[in-house]
């Protein structure tokens, strides 16, 4: 019975977590990479290999999680070991939801969404387009194709508690909950779609809506969650849902000491919703009853995915390499561990 126990929690939640390369800033920045997946599921975060003079004193510290990537690894593979068999969960009547999370610039978007540099926008590697991929592929197998399911797709942000349509024009909606504690958000545009092609063409869409308005390239959509949905109906029901989601960087919760007030209170709602994200997810994890899911925009938004029996999700920790930014990447660790 425990057994049995052990791997319904284990299959349920999966935490990860995800090592970028050190890039050309910091390498012109002489940043030393700080970090070692020495196995498949090990994360160490050490000393750097070379011998400088170092300006600070870094204790030796191992995580273990479900797994670990280090730089090398492709969209493509994180994929298959994270978001892949949420997919399956979908097809399931289930609910499923795969979380991007870590500090600003070291690779959620690149993760989820794709390759966003300049005018360079490839969004065909990044997790929501394989796992729309895998929706359409899915549909095609005979015993699914006979349920005559149909796709829609949305896709949102979470700002400031505020939640806008980046399929429409970031219009502005309301959340709702009813009598039977079912979230609703008011106004939200499912569209429907036939390909992954579609799909592609909704992300760039929503991506621009996303980007718009921005003074520096991440000056906005850090502070933000993006929510992108893929959701199956029959005969117009709700059949399964997955979201996936790009988190707004971790180090923006800290945000709580500027002198800008605006700032200040973007990093307390960032902060509140991070930190009931994880209560969300490790309830879920444990079986438990209660679920504290009001206590923010966006863990209320996800309401559906952290109750029910057929729950599963994925959070993907992204860390960057460098020395430079180890007091964040200490940081998505501790979380990434507590969340399991
Ligand atoms: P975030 O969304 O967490 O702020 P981004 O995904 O925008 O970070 O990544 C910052 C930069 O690093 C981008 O230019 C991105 O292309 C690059 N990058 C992130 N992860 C990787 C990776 N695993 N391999 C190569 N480049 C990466
Ligand atoms: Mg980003």
């Amino acid at each position: 019975c425990f057994m049995v126990k052990l791997s319904i929690k284990e299959h349920r939640i999966c935490v990860c977590v995800r090592k970028r390369p050190l890039n050309r800033k910091e390498l012109s920045l002489k940043d030393l990479d700080v970090i070692t997946i020495p196995s498949k599921d090990v994360v160490m975060v050490h000393e750097p290999k070379q011998k400088v003079d170092l300006t600070r004193y870094l204790e030796n510290q191992t995580f273990r999680f479900d797994y670990a990537f280090d730089d090398s690894t492709t969209n493509e593979m994180v994929y298959r070991f994270t978001a892949r068999p949420l997919v399956e969960t979908i097809f399931e009547r289930g609910m499923a939801t795969c979380f991007a999370y870590g500090q600003t610039g070291s690779g959620k978007t690149h993760t989820m969404g794709g390759d966003f540099s300049g005018k360079n926008q490839d969004c065909s590697k990044g997790i929501y387009a394989l796992a729309a991929r895998d929706v359409f592929l899915m549909l095609k197998k005979p015993t699914y194709k006979k349920l005559d399911l149909q796709v829609y797709a949305t896709f949102f942000e979470i700002y400031s508690g505020k939640v806008l349509d980046l399929l429409n024009r970031k219009a502005k909606l309301r959340v709702l909950e009813d009598g039977k504690q079912q979230v609703q958000v008011v106004g939200l545009q499912e569209h429907e779609v036939r390909s992954t092609e579609d799909v592609l063409r909704l992300i760039k869409v929503g991506n621009g809506y996303r980007m718009s308005g921005q003074t520096s390239a991440n000056a906005h959509s850090s502070r933000s969650h993006a929510v992108f949905q893929v959701i199956l109906r029959r005969k117009g029901n709700l059949y399964g849902k997955f979201s996936l989601v790009d988190l707004a960087g971790n180090e923006r919760g800290a945000d709580t000491v500027s002198s800008n007030r605006q700032t200040r209170l973007e990093g307390a709602e960032i902060n509140k919703s991070l930190l009931a994200l994880k209560e969300c997810i490790r309830a879920l994890g444990r079986n438990k009853p209660h679920t504290p899911f009001r206590a923010s925009k966006l863990t209320q938004v996800l309401r559906d995915s952290f109750i029910g029996e057929n729950s599963r999700t994925c959070m993907i920790a992204t860390i960057s390499p460098g020395m430079a930014s180890c007091d964040n990447t200490l940081n998505t660790l501790r979380y990434a561990n507590r969340a399991r």
